[in-house]
C-alpha cells in the first residue's frame, strides 16, 4: 500500500476539495459561458485561453496545438517533468455539442445541488475535476509516483479526426489514462467498456430511363438500395450488442425517371473487435442484386471498441476499492456511444466516464449533481495519487 493514501490523507483531499466548492462552481461557470461547438474552430479560443490559466496555476507547461479543421487542442505536462518516473494520461475535450446561442434558451442554472447548462456534464464539469484533483494533490504536497499529463481536445463530439494521432502518441507513452467523460445513468457507473463506432456510405449506380417510355433500359438505383437496406438491417444482433442503423437515404431525380443513383448513410455499433471486422467485412463486401448495378462503398469503424482487457479490469478494481475507502460504492457499465477512451484502450490502461454525474448528454435536461462532482473529484485525486500498475 503506497502511504500517501492514508486515511488521514483521503480525508485531507476530501476536506480541501469541499473548501474549493466555490471555486470549482465559478470555473465551472466561466467555462460553460464560453460556448464552444466542435463545428465553429474559432469558438474554442476562449475555453482554452481559461484552461490554459488555470494549468499554469498548476505549474504545468501549456502547449496549445493549432488544428487545420478543428480548433486545435490543448498539452499540458509538469514543467519540471521527472524523465524516470512513469506517466499518467488524463484526457477530457472542451468542444460541445451545442452552437452559439444555446445559452439563450438553455441557460447556466445553479441549484443547491445541481448545476444545469450546455456542455456541464458533457464535459466541462470533468475538465474541471481534472484540474481540481491536480490542484489538491498540489496544495496538499501529495507526491504522484506516476506523473500526470493532461491531453483535452476539441474535436471529439465529431470524432477526434484531428487529435486521434496525438492522442495514439500519449497513449504509447504512458501507463494509464484516465477519461473525464461523464459517469454513466443516474448511479454514476464508470465506463469499463463501449462499443467500437463505425460509419459507412454505400451508393448504388444504376442506369437512367424514362419511367414510361422504356422503364426496362433503366436499372433502379433505388430498387437495388431497398434490397441493400434489407440485408443491412439483417445484420443487427440484439443479443451480442451489434447494432447497424441506415440512418440517411436520399437517391432518384423525378417521379418519371428511373433512379441513375442512390445513397446511403450506415452507423454501426460494435461491443468487440470480433464484431468489428466482421461487420465490417459484411458491409464491405455486399453483393448487389440487380444485373447491372455497381456499388461504390466507403467507410470504416472508426473507434475500435474499449473492451474489458485484463488491464482496464485491474484499474477499474483500483477505482472500485479506492472508492470504498471513502464509502464511494462504484459500479461499471458499457457504454453505446464512443469516445477517446477507445483509442487510448488499444495502449494502455483505460478507465473511462471518470467526471460527472448527472444526465442529458446531448440533450436539453443536461445537468449534474454538485455532492457527486466533489465526490468524483476526490476519486480522481486518488487515482492519480495510486502506484503505477506493474507492466
Ligand atoms: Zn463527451
Amino acid at each position: 500500500m503506497n502511504n500517501t493514501l492514508s486515511p488521514n490523507t483521503i480525508t485531507r483531499i476530501q476536506t480541501y476539495l469541499t473548501q474549493q466548492r466555490q471555486e470549482m462552481l465559478a470555473l465551472l461557470e466561466k467555462l460553460v459561458l464560453v460556448e464552444s461547438p466542435s463545428l465553429r474552430p474559432e469558438s474554442q479560443a476562449g475555453i482554452q485561453s481559461i484552461l490554459q490559466a488555470a494549468l499554469k496555476t498548476l505549474d504545468y507547461e501549456v502547449e496549445r496545438i493549432p488544428g487545420q479543421t478543428s480548433g486545435g487542442q490543448l498539452y499540458a505536462a509538469p514543467q519540471h517533468l521527472p524523465a524516470d518516473r512513469p506517466q499518467q494520461l488524463l484526457i477530457g475535450h472542451c468542444d460541445t455539442v451545442w452552437p452559439v446561442g444555446t445559452l439563450k434558451e438553455m441557460p447556466l442554472i445553479m441549484e443547491e445541488n445541481i448545476v444545469r447548462g450546455p456542455g456541464v456534464y458533457d464535459m466541462k464539469a470533468g475538465l474541471v475535476q481534472m484540474i481540481y484533483a491536480l490542484k489538491a494533490i498540489q496544495m496538499l504536497q501529495l507526491k504522484t509516483a506516476v506523473t500526470p499529463l493532461i491531453f483535452i481536445n476539441s474535436d471529439e463530439e465529431i470524432g477526434s479526426i484531428e487529435s486521434t494521432p496525438h492522442i495514439r502518441r500519449l497513449a504509447k507513452m504512458v501507463n494509464r489514462a484516465f477519461i473525464l467523460e461523464p459517469a454513466l445513468g443516474p448511479t454514476g457507473k464508470l465506463k469499463t467498456a463501449r462499443k467500437g463506432v463505425g460509419q459507412y456510405e454505400i451508393v448504388v449506380h444504376g442506369r437512367a430511363a424514362h419511367a414510361g417510355l422504356d422503364p426496362e433500359k433503366g436499372v433502379s438505383a433505388i430498387l437495388e438500395m431497398a434490397h441493400i437496406i434489407q440485408t443491412l438491417f439483417a445484420l443487427n444482433e440484439p443479443e451480442t450488442g451489434v447494432s447497424v442503423n441506415v440512418g440517411i437515404i436520399e437517391g432518384g431525380l423525378q417521379p418519371n425517371v428511373i433512379a441513375p443513383q442512390s445513397r446511403a448513410v450506415v452507423d454501426v455499433r460494435v461491443p468487440t473487435h470480433e464484431d468489428a471486422a466482421r461487420i465490417e467485412q459484411a458491409i464491405l463486401t455486399l453483393p448487389s442484386v440487380l444485373p447491372d448495378v455497381t456499388l461504390t462503398i466507403n467507410g470504416r469503424i472508426n473507434r475500435p471498441p474499449l473492451e474489458r482487457t485484463p488491464a482496464n479490469q485491474a484499474l477499474w478494481q483500483t477505482a472500485q476499492s479506492l472508492g470504498q475507502r471513502f464509502g464511494l460504492t462504484l459500479d461499471e457499465g458499457l457504454a453505446g456511444g464512443g469516445s477517446d477512451g477507445n483509442t487510448t484502450s488499444l495502449y494502455t490502461a483505460t478507465l473511462d466516464g471518470l467526471g460527472a454525474v448527472g444526465d442529458g448528454a446531448h440533450a436539453r435536461h443536461e445537468f449534474i449533481y454538485i455532492d457527486k462532482w466533489l465526490e468524483r473529484c476526490t476519486l480522481l485525486a486518488l487515482l492519480l495519487l495510486s502506484p503505477p500498475a506493474e507492466q
